[in-house]
């Protein structure tokens, strides 16, 4: 199986949200196909391999945030391809209208911007999981795993023991080692993360693909390292609540565990400066 990692380039940044190609003659996959905005970026990237993004057969979300699924239902559209998504998460790829609300309360004028248009998915391009499903898709098998934590709509995608971590696999980008737990509201879940780590861990990945940034194969200390994250976001998140604080200021501190001295990745003072939700979420919900 080949694996290329397609960088969408959200908003001129490099190195920070992935769509992954796997072609096949059968037709290609996609797993997590990014933005609509950026649907010109994934055309080019597939292009300048050689393949036709219309003969993309299969789009595997792992999360409806947008930056992960926001052109599912434009490429639905496109290229009549079936897309695949957690049962908690399928009504709003059909009917985007409520999600779009909160999008645009957190991103006002930057909505079209950041993400383009939302198109709703129709309901017969849909294949609705629970993520403990085994699929065999254009030759490849693929193993679903039901994995919250980050959202209560999230799946991993396992082919073998390469596995499509999404945000709850962490957030880990360029050669840097450090792995952050994205946190962006509402359904954080921290003891549910930890058992789909260990979800995560019995598939055994020998290399681990998160939606930011790209294929990294010491797959155990990966996920040592995001356990470490996750166990100093609980932590904060207690102190901050235990002292009268609220979900502003665990946001901030989230975005404080980001700035590791290792990692040069800075989000653009544009997207950052754009509301209070924490900086963090701007680009990783
Ligand atoms: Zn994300």
């Amino acid at each position: 199986m080949n694996v290329h990692t397609i960088d969408l380039e959200l908003m001129g940044m490099a190195g920070v949200v992935a769509a992954y190609f796997i072609p096949s003659s059968a037709g290609h996959l996609i797993v997590d196909c990014g933005p609509s905005s950026t649907l010109p970026k994934l055309k080019a990237g597939i292009a300048a391999l050689g393949y036709d993004i219309a003969d993309v057969k299969h789009l595997l979300i792992t999360h409806i945030h947008l930056d992960h699924a926001g052109g599912a239902g434009t490429m639905a559209r496109e290229f009549g391809l079936q897309v695949y998504v957690h049962k908690n998460g399928a009504n709003h790829l059909m009917r985007p209208e409520r999600l779009l609300e909160s999008a645009t309360r957190i991103y006002g004028a930057m909505m079209d911007t950041l993400w383009g248009a939302f198109e709703a998915v129709p309901e017969q391009q849909l294949a609705v999981l629970e993520g403990h499903e085994t699929l065999s898709l254009s030759g490849f098998e693929v193993q679903a795993v039901y994995t919250p934590g980050h959202a209560i709509h999230h799946l991993a995608y396992a082919f073998g023991r390469d596995v499509f971590s999404g945000d709850v696999g962490g957030v880990r980008l360029a050669d840097s080692d450090h792995v952050v737990a994205p946190t962006p509201p509402p359904d954080i879940d921290f003891a549910a993360w930890r058992e789909s780590i260990v979800k995560l861990r019995a598939l055994e990945p020998k290399r681990i693909y998160p939606t930011h940034f790209g294929a990294h194969d010491n797959v155990e200390q990966h996920f040592a390292n995001l356990e470490q994250s996750i166990d100093q976001l609980e932590q904060l998140a207690k102190e901050i609540l235990s002292s009268g604080g609220g979900a502003d200021e665990i946001a901030k501190a989230n975005w404080s565990t980001c700035q590791s001295p290792n990692w040069q990745f800075r989000p653009r003072a544009e997207i950052r400066t754009l509301h209070p939700v924490p900086d963090g979420s701007q680009w990783v919900g």
